[in-house]
Formats: C-alpha cells, structure tokens, sequence
C-alpha cells in the first residue's frame, strides 16, 4: 500500500492512495494524529492493531501532498559514503574532512543525522541560505523503520522494515567541511524533501530497486540499491546495536555518483533550479530551489 499526508482544505489528512495513483482514500483519525502523517498508523500496526476505518476517497488532484511524516519524532538518520563510486568522487573532492588518505572507502557505516524541522513535502521549496555558497543534492532511498527494537540481526532486519519512500539529502558542502562533521550543512531548513508517500515493504523490495536524481531534467544519478557499501539489514544491525529503533524511524540509505560536488568544476544548485529524484517502484520527487 502507498500512504500518503496531505492538506486539504486548510486540514491535515492521511490516506490511502489507489493502484491507479489518482484517488485517496483518507483514514478516520484525530487530528492530533493526522497532524503527524503516516506515523500513528506505522505505530499502531507495530502493535499489531488494524488500521482505522477509511472515508469516501477524494480524486488526488483536490489535496496538496505534504511529506508523508512531516513531523518525524526525531531526528532522520543518514548514512555516508554508501555507494562505492560516489565514495571516490566525495573523497576526491577536497570536501571531505572524513577522508584519509587511501580510505575513501569507508570500512563501517558512517552515520550521521538531519534535525527532523528540515523536512518538507514534494513541490516545497529548497531555500538556499545566504550562509553557504555550496548547496548540493542527494537522491536517496529511505527506509521507514515498522516494529522497533534493539539488537537486531541483520538476519532479522527486514522484518523490522515498514517500507520506503524518497529523501533528497540536500546538503550545503562547505558548512560540512569547514565544521568538521556533517549535522549542520544537513540539517538547514528545507533541506531534507521527502515523499511523495510511503511504499510498504509488501509492495516495494528496497534492496533491489532504482534511484536516478536529476538537476532541471539532466540526469545526474542513477544507480541500485544492490550497489550499497552497507546494505539495509546491515545498516539496521548497526544503528539498531546500541540505539532502540522506533515505529517510524527513517534511515536514508546514501545517496550514488553524481551529485554537484563530484563534477570538476562543481554543479551546485543555484535559484530556479528543479531537482528531482525518481525511485522504482515509489514515485518522484520534485522541488524547486530558491
Ligand atoms: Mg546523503
């Protein structure tokens, strides 16, 4: 199933969207609930409880998709440098302050995060601060956390999975350089879209898809899941070690070759700029930079 969080009418809503893409059909929840997205639901079918009562759909075209958890409980988790060749381009950019010399390819997970007030929905604007000159994007998979836990196995790992949706890890490079790690260039405002809607794990095998990420229709990135450094389970298994995984947890899986900083001389975003990232079996992901 695809879940999606939306406005309408001045009102916050969630709902199911239809095999067809052009109809939702929206849950009977409070507000206070509606409020969050998708994350009630996430969290009541890691109780085991049903989902709530669905209402008349409304064609998709009457409502105004927001990020499918506008308000994640805390903060999104991320990892770096998790695809080899995109690896050699962020060593090899002078950007990384992570990178030692013959050790662009990182031997663990590197795990950092984004503050969850970044998040915004598709067709939401990326405001690019007077502060950094050097705005970069980052298509990527993430993968939405469903029964939570501590410890897991990798071999357990996907059981934990809810499903998937699409981040762009949009990052200013020369805050993530000059600061010596990488929470504050992450972690502007407006700087992580998400959405359109989640995919479930039923639906979508996130270990086997496609992520292509394109700067005013160029495609730019493209490349599978299966071509991960550090692949879910094991990424799961790592953060999960010493960190108890909530209902609704993101973890955005990194991002492959091609973003702004890999191209000499870089490509980074500017105002007017439309990025977008596109990934199999989930949908596209458009928003404007200001
Ligand atoms: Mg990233």
């Amino acid at each position: 199933m695809k879940i999606v969080a939306f406005h309408q009418n001045g009102q916050p809503g969630v709902g199911l969207v239809s095999a067809d893409l052009q109809q939702v059909q929206p849950f009977d929840l409070p507000l206070a609930q509606r409020e969050l997205g998708a994350l009630s639901l996430i969290e009541a079918q890691a109780r085991g409880e049903s989902l709530p009562a669905l209402l008349a759909a409304v064609a998709i075209s009457d409502i105004q998709i927001i990020a499918p958890l506008p308000k994640p409980r805390r903060n999104i988790f991320c990892v770096g440098k998790n695809y080899f060749e995109h690896a050699k381009e962020f060593a090899g950019s002078g950007f990384d302050s992570s990178a030692k010399s013959g050790g662009d390819i990182p031997a663990d997970p590197i795990i950092f995060t984004k503050v969850p007030e970044s998040v915004v929905g598709p067709g939401a604007t990326v405001e690019m601060p007077a502060a950094s000159t050097a705005i970069d994007y980052e298509a990527e998979l993430a993968v939405i956390i469903g029964r939570g836990g501590k410890g897991i196995s990798a071999k357990d790992a996907m059981d934990h999975v809810w499903g998937y949706t699409i981040v762009n890890d949009i990052t200013a490079r020369d805050w993530q350089s000059r600061h010596q790690q990488w929470f504050m260039g992450k972690s502007f405002d407006t700087f992580c879209p998400m959405g359109p809607w989640l995919v479930s794990a039923d639906e979508l095998d996130g270990t086997k898809t496609r992520v292509r990420g394109y700067v005013n229709g160029e495609l730019r990135q493209n490349a599978s899941t299966t071509d991960l450094i550090f692949d879910i389970p094991k990424l799961i298994e790592t953060l999960s070690a010493g960190i108890t995984l909530y209902p609704g947890d993101v973890i955005a899986t990194g991002t492959p070759v091609g973003v702004g900083i890999g191209f000499k001389p870089p490509k980074y975003l500017k105002a007017g700029d439309v990025v977008r990232v596109e990934i199999d079996g989930i949908g596209s992901l458009e928003n404007p930079v200001r």
